[in-house]
């Protein structure tokens, strides 16, 4: 069955076509500026990508091209609506309403809707996808995938934030944490990799992204997550702050007379190493280079990147009371040996070595712990839309 995934953003929208049976992407691509001018990004295949100019003042009309573009006779891959059996949308907050993936209904759609609160940036676009999904292909049976659902499996004294039990009960303010899709594919493909069975191994995985948290992963289950309610808690991020003391907002609210709306954006969009390296780049690639020139503020943006990581993953090693795995994925995880290292250089206690002829390897999934390393580290390249797919044809 073809599988077409979604993720939706408030001004973008990106797709892959999948081939469930042979687990290839088909086509991809990405509709950007939606309703402000807009373009397609379109890739069948391993083709040249095209970009073109393309009125989108509604997702409505940035999914009628990639229809479009998908069924074209001649940059299409599948000849017409029908032989795309299923649609994969990534929705961002389940709440505690979705534990799993769920085929999408009237019932699933105001159930989704209710999160709206819980992440009013993501979830409302989510939807304007879904709709517009449903507007174009009405017969195609869809399905919500959720980036809180793996974490569902959380117990109370992991998700429970030390506030009044009142917040949680009336709001439900508590830990979801983010990334599910791929906290959950990387666990699997680590313990496969490491030949133990997924009910049997502890694992903690590194999301290292442009987002980034890192879960503790117990016998198949997340048991933990840095990310909390929303993506802002946890590790230092590329724009965003992670943790900080809370009564920071008070003292900066004073200080520079900006109210917690104002000061909610810069945590978000000016913090992180962006932040740290005094608005140099979020981008890793480019702090590298600035600190081997001699930048301090981008070496101390990188050196703290690095500790929070460590920090996280002895907090995990507690949580677990052990730990059998450690793997890397996502931008920074997969491509920055030199992440990597900073990170592994706390690790000694665990008895792992790194493997530097390994740690220099990209674009596979490979052991860079040296073979007498007590805990086994991996680089396991993440793919949330194959997840997506995956867990669509289950449930269709
Ligand atoms: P997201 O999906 O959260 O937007 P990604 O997982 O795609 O982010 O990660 C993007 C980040 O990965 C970039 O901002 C950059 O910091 C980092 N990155 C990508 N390639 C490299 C590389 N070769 N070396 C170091 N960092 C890299």
């Amino acid at each position: 069955m073809n599988v077409l995934v979604i993720n939706c953003g408030s001004s973008s929208l990106k797709f892959q076509l999948i081939d469930s049976e042979t687990e290839s992407v088909l086509a991809k691509g990405l509709c950007e500026r939606i309703g402000i001018d807009g373009s397609l990004t379109y890739q069948a295949g391993d083709n040249e990508k095209v970009t073109s100019e393309k009125p989108m003042p509604t997702h409505s009309e940035a999914i009628q091209f990639v229809i479009e573009a998908l069924t074209s006779s001649e940059s299409g891959v599948v000849k017409s609506l029908s032989e795309i059996g299923a649609v994969g949308h990534r929705i961002v907050h389940g709440g505690e309403k979705f534990a799993k993936s769920a085929i999408i209904n009237e019932e699933v759609l105001a159930a989704i809707e209710e999160c709206n609160d819980l992440a009013p940036l993501h979830n409302p676009a989510n939807l304007i996808g879904v709709n517009a999904c449903l507007k174009l292909m009405p017969e195609t049976p869809m399905v919500a995938v959720f980036d809180t659902a793996f974490h569902q499996t959380m117990p109370a004294k992991a998700y429970m934030y030390g506030i009044a039990y009142d917040y949680y009960d009336k709001y439900k303010v508590r830990r979801y944490g983010f990334h599910g899709t791929s906290h959950s594919y990387v666990s699997k493909r680590a313990a496969a990799f490491v030949g133990k069975p997924y009910d049997g191994v502890k694992t903690i995985v590194c999301h290292l992204g442009n987002g980034s948290s890192i879960s503790a992963v117990l016998n198949g289950e997340s048991v933990d997550t840095s990310m909390g309610m929303t993506p802002l808690e946890g590790l230092v991020m590329g724009t965003r702050s992670g943790d900080l003391d809370p009564a920071i907002l008070e003292f900066l609210a004073k200080k520079e007379g900006k109210d917690v709306f104002e000061l909610m954006s810069i945590l978000n969009k000016k913090s992180g190493v962006f932040g740290l390296s005094g608005n140099l780049s979020s981008d890793f690639r480019d702090l590298e280079t600035a600190a081997n020139e001699g930048n301090d503020k981008a070496r101390i943006a990188l050196e703290v990147f690095a500790y929070r990581v460590a920090k996280y993953v002895g907090a995990y090693v507690a949580a677990m009371n052990g730990v059998d795995v450690i793997a890397f994925t996502a931008g920074i995880g997969e491509n920055s040996g030199t992440v990597r290292k900073s990170v592994l250089n706390y690790l000694g206690f665990l008895g792992i070595t790194l493997d530097e002829d390994a740690n220099k390897k990209r674009g596979e999934e490979i052991q860079i712990s040296t073979a007498d390393s007590k805990v086994k580290v991996l680089v396991i390249p993440t793919n949330e839309e194959l997840t997506i797919a995956r867990e669509t044809v289950e449930l269709v």
